[in-house]
């Protein structure tokens, strides 16, 4: 429903207050859960909970959180599976955990996929339709060794409305989004970048945007960000101001 992702400089640590931020902001959209991951040393941590946001603040206080760069954030509105904390985004991919995504809209062809990977011996750890991707995800970067390379071979496969967010703890400088009749916009901030399902995700912190089309993929990184369409080709996005007042 709602979607904020956000990579900074090494130096500023805020990765988690702006994904919190951004998703406060998002929350006239209406959820019924939330998540976050955070791209630590080498390992993804963070939290998901049924309910308010409360709910994951209180989850996400209650462990030890490193000072990260990056992060991914989501508020919920289930449409394949329950309002459970197991269904609730981000969902993990790899059995070394090190992929983490969230996604907006519906994935048609979720069920072969899904039974395809089930036949291949993938364990699921929740009923949505989601999941499926992020295990498609981590695959081909076990493969590619690469999350944006990954993200286009597996986003050419999905069939629905989508747009997706994924990290890696092994690229940890960079949030790669995907999206299809489903909206994504980019942000762009001084040494730091940020995606969001809406401008309210991340209005707090820049009112530089960048406009995506259909079927693109957009990598970003502390100081750069680039566009592609699902077939490979580079793409420019385009640039423009937010000037209404989404900060109220
Ligand atoms: N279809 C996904 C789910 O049910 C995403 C729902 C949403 O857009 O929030 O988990």
């Amino acid at each position: 429903c709602g979607i904020v992702g956000y990579v900074g400089p090494d130096s500023s640590g805020k990765a988690l207050e702006v994904v919190m931020d951004g998703l406060t902001r998002l929350e006239y959209r209406g959820y019924d859960s939330a998540g976050v991951a955070l791209v630590g040393d080498g390992e993804i941590v963070g939290a998901k909970r049924a309910g308010k946001l409360t709910n994951l603040t209180s989850a996400l206080a209650e462990q030890p959180l490193p000072n990260t760069t990056t992060a991914i954030g989501h508020t919920r509105w289930a449409t394949h599976g329950g309002p459970t904390n197991e269904n609730a985004h981000p969902h993990r991919g790899g059995t070394d955990r090190k992929l983490a995504l969230v996604h907006n809209g519906i994935i048609e062809n979720f069920h072969s996929l899904r039974k395809q990977l089930l036949a291949e011996g993938v364990e699921f750890s929740s009923e949505t339709d989601t999941e499926v991707v992020a295990h498609l995800v981590s695959r081909a970067y076990d493969q590619a060794g690469d999350l944006t390379d990954a993200m286009r071979e597996v986003v050419n496969t999905l069939h629905g409305a989508f747009t997706l967010l994924a990290v890696h703890a092994d690229q940890p400088d960079r949030v790669v989004g995907a999206r299809r009749n489903s909206p994504l916009v980019v942000g762009l901030g001084e040494g730091e970048n940020f995606l969001g399902s809406d401008v309210a995700a991340f209005i707090g912190y820049t009112r530089h945007a960048l406009e995506l089309g259909q079927d693109q993929i957009v990598t970003i990184t502390p100081d750069s960000y680039t566009v592609i369409n699902f077939d490979g080709t580079p793409s420019d996005g385009k640039a423009y101001e937010v000037t209404w007042d989404a900060a109220a």
